[in-house]
Order: structure tokens, then C-alpha cells, then sequence
């Protein structure tokens, strides 16, 4: 599995590209900003893009879902349900931010924890995590978490935004994503990788040291 990540769009999130070398597929996790970076890159890799996965709603990570889609028009995008609301005011959300609007984003199909996904043989879980926002959720393939705004370096997502809520984000943090093997490497929707282990001792939330 070959990981690429693109910090892209207004505020940088990070875009994912996930590459199969065995079949040559690959999935893209959030679309956060210029569709053409993102097709040069699947380009450079020779792989033929499968889904495009959001981790959830916030404008941020889905301000190229449609620019993708016109590059990509039969590839589907994914999103949980309970995220609609958010892709319904994508562009208020803008507005909250000052920053100009975008056309709602065109999501194909919703997931839930029990939605079957596979990238090659490698089957991608689905872990629902609210509290960023209700329909957040992590993507775990193999040794690799992507957490979107759950769960970032030291630090955690904010919980005042609209379906934000401190104590959904504490109760999926530790009993969701705690849980899991020691060694995964955790994929954040901003800023620089860490690992659950790493998280479980320094988070500043919820690390054994916490600092709240
Ligand atoms: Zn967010």
C-alpha cells in the first residue's frame, strides 16, 4: 500500500491518495482542493480511482468532491448520513469562515459501520466517530487509521461547530479509536501523521499526561 497526501484547499486540509500496487487501485480520502493535484498524483501512481471516501461534511474536506467528479464521473462518493445537513450548507459554512461558496457537493452513496468496502483485497473499515460533527468517521485499512477532524497530532478536533459535542468525541476517541492496535498510524485531516500509541500517552485531551 503506497499513502500519498496532499494538504490542499483554503485551509490546507489534508487530501489522501490510498494505492493498491497489487491491482492498481486506489481510493482518495476527502477531496479538500484542487481536483488536478489530485489526478496528477493518481496519474504519476498508474491507478485507476476507485471511490472518493469523506470522512465528514465540513467545507474544508469536500471543496473538490464535484470538481473531481467531473474528472472522475463514474467514480462514487461516500459520506455518512448523518453529515447530509452539512452538505446541504456547505456553502453557509463557507460564508462562517469568509471564504466564497461552493455548489453542494454531489455525494453518490451513504456508509455506515457496516458498509462493505474493499481497496483491492484490503478491506477498509468504517468506524463512526461523533463528536467534530455527528457523521464523522475514520477510515481504518490495514495498519492505517485516517481520522479526518477526530483526532489530530496532540490534539483533537473542535467540538463548537454545528453537531459538535465534547463528550461524543471523548466516548469515540477512547472507546473507538483507543482500542485499536498500538502501532497504527494515524492519517489526520490536518497536519502531520502520529500513532495511536503515541496519542494514548500525549494527547492533550485524552493522553495519559493530558493537560485538561
Ligand atoms: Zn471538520
Amino acid at each position: 500500500m503506497i499513502i500519498k497526501k496532499l494538504p490542499l484547499g483554503p485551509i490546507q486540509a489534508n487530501t489522501y491518495i490510498v494505492f493498491d500496487e497489487n491491482t492498481k487501485e486506489a481510493i482518495v480520502i476527502e477531496a479538500s482542493g484542487d481536483a488536478n493535484s489530485i489526478k496528477a498524483e493518481i496519474d504519476a501512481l498508474g491507478a485507476k480511482l476507485k471511490y472518493v471516501l469523506l470522512t465528514h461534511g465540513h467545507f474544508d474536506h469536500v471543496f473538490a468532491v464535484n470538481d473531481v467528479k467531473i474528472l472522475y464521473p463514474d467514480v462514487k462518493v461516500f459520506i455518512n448520513k448523518e453529515d447530509e445537513v452539512l452538505i446541504q450548507n456547505v456553502s453557509l459554512q463557507c460564508a462562517h469562515f469568509g471564504i466564497d461558496g461552493i455548489e453542494k457537493p454531489r455525494i453518490d452513496e451513504y456508509i455506515n459501520e457496516n458498509t462493505k468496502l474493499f481497496l483491492g483485497d484490503i478491506e477498509i473499515k468504517i468506524i463512526h466517530t461523533p463528536g467534530h460533527s455527528k457523521g464523522s468517521v475514520c477510515y481504518l485499512l490495514g495498519e492505517n487509521l485516517f481520522s479526518g477532524d477526530t483526532l489530530f497530532f496532540e490534539e483533537i478536533g473542535r467540538c463548537d461547530l454545528f453537531g459538535g459535542s465534547f463528550s461524543e468525541i471523548e466516548k469515540s476517541i477512547r472507546n473507538k479509536i483507543f482500542i485499536l492496535d498500538k502501532n497504527i498510524t494515524i492519517y489526520p485531516g490536518h497536519g502531520e501523521n502520529t500513532s495511536i500509541e503515541h496519542e494514548i500517552k500525549f494527547n492533550a485531551y485524552f493522553g495519559e499526561n493530558s493537560r485538561y
